[in-house]
């Protein structure tokens, strides 16, 4: 039985020292801090064994428990499975890049424990769960009204912003979506599980074969060409702030049997000057014109073309200043049609449209995971 611990890595790259090998230059770029360990044990009581009761969740790297440490702190533990697919350099991966990274809109790793086989992460403990239970769940909660969900799509933003704009290297989310957006006492929102998160060296575009991400958060060059920037989140971010103002899922627009992808839909209402029936009934007073911005911010960052949507610092300022939003520039969403895939046409016939600008897809037929996890 061993509980072994971890030095979490800052990577500071030095890219203007151009006689360092690279090899060289990645031993000295890496700046090791120590992240805290919790022994098994520790964790254990926490959790009360593990205990079923403590479930708070299951997400495609293991269980999430809420416990209790012996100073009273309340966490949640995610045991990652042994069985998962993600292994032991992955944790190490999620353990560098986030124990360093903190900002009030992001989820902060507190600690590790590796025991035998099991990996465990232990995080601040966010009260109100995270925006998919909160808002699209069974027991969707009535507290959520305007200011609220203003603020939520806002603090969103402004995680983003920090982790594509403010960290050297920048981090890639890659798996923006409700469940990974949690909520604390306050319903601040706060972006968690940076397991998908990659190191990103400034100014390049990487190109992955690996897709993670769930369908219907993916921008449509990262589904399919694993072209993988930080606009591919500022799309996940678009899809999630029109659940968030419609209180629907990204799949979820029955119009009278007429099944619509909700950024599909939304672009219609735009095109009919009728954006504001896409507002969740459940939001009984809300400011007509700020809620419209909300919208039409979406729609610019769920554009098919990338090199169409914002940066998450524009954002932020396209929601919260007054600036005159450009919409004789704006074009229609995209979105990877994965039934593509099951009629057998090329990948680039999955996207529709012209090479820089996809267009509009009709609504798959199938809807599957490009990556179940
Ligand atoms: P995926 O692994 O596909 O991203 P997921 O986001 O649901 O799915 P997890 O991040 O493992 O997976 O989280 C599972 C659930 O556990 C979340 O939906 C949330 O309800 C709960 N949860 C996770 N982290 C915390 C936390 N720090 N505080 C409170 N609840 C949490």
């Amino acid at each position: 039985m061993s509980c072994g611990c971890f030095g979490a890595s800052t990577i500071l790259r030095k890219s203007s020292d151009k006689h360092v090998s690279n090899s060289e230059q990645d031993q000295e770029a890496v700046t090791i801090t120590k992240t805290r360990t919790f022994s098994f044990n520790e964790l254990r009581i926490a959790t009360n064994n593990f205990n079923l009761s403590n479930k708070i969740g299951r997400g495609g790297f293991g269980i999430v428990y809420k416990g209790i440490l012996r100073n009273g702190m309340v966490v949640a533990v995610k045991l990652l499975s042994a069985e998962s697919k993600q292994g032991e350099r992955e944790f190490l991966t999620e353990i560098e890049t986030i124990s360093n990274v903190k900002h009030p809109n992001l989820v902060q790793l507190l600690g590790c424990c590796v025991h035998g086989r099991d990996q465990i992460l232990v995080y601040e403990y966010l009260e109100n769960n995270s925006i998919d239970r909160a808002l699209l769940g069974p027991r969707r909660s009535k507290k959520l009204d305007w200011r609220r969900r203003s603020a939520i799509c806002l603090g969103t933003a402004r995680g983003l912003s920090f982790l594509h704009e403010q960290l050297v290297p920048r981090i890639v989310h890659r798996d923006i979506k409700g469940s990974n957006v949690l909520l604390d006492a306050d319903f601040q929102p706060k972006i968690g599980d940076f397991g998908l998160a990659k190191l990103f060296p400034d100014n390049i575009s990487h190109i992955t074969t690996k897709i993670a991400g769930t369908t219907g958060y993916l921008a449509p060059e990262y589904a399919l060409g694993g072209h993988l920037t930080v606009k591919a989140d500022v799309y996940s971010y678009g899809i999630l702030t029109l659940e968030i103002v419609s209180g629907r899922t990204w799949a979820n627009a029955d119009h009278g049997g007429v099944q619509k992808l909700l950024a599909e839909w939304a672009w219609e209402l735009y095109q009919e000057e009728k954006l504001l029936d896409l507002v969740d009934p459940e939001l009984e007073e809300f400011p007509e014109n700020e809620v419209l911005r909300y919208v039409k911010v979406a729609l610019f960052c769920t554009q098919a073309a990338a090199s169409r949507r914002p940066l998450m610092s524009q954002v932020i300022e396209m929601l919260s200043r007054n600036v005159r939003l450009k919409e004789n520039e704006l074009t229609p969403p995209g979105f990877f049609d994965d039934s593509a895939s099951l009629s057998g046409r090329s990948a680039k016939d999955k996207l529709s449209g012209t090479s820089n600008s996809y267009q509009m897809n009709s609504f798959p037929s199938t809807i599957t995971q490009v990556t179940p996890r």
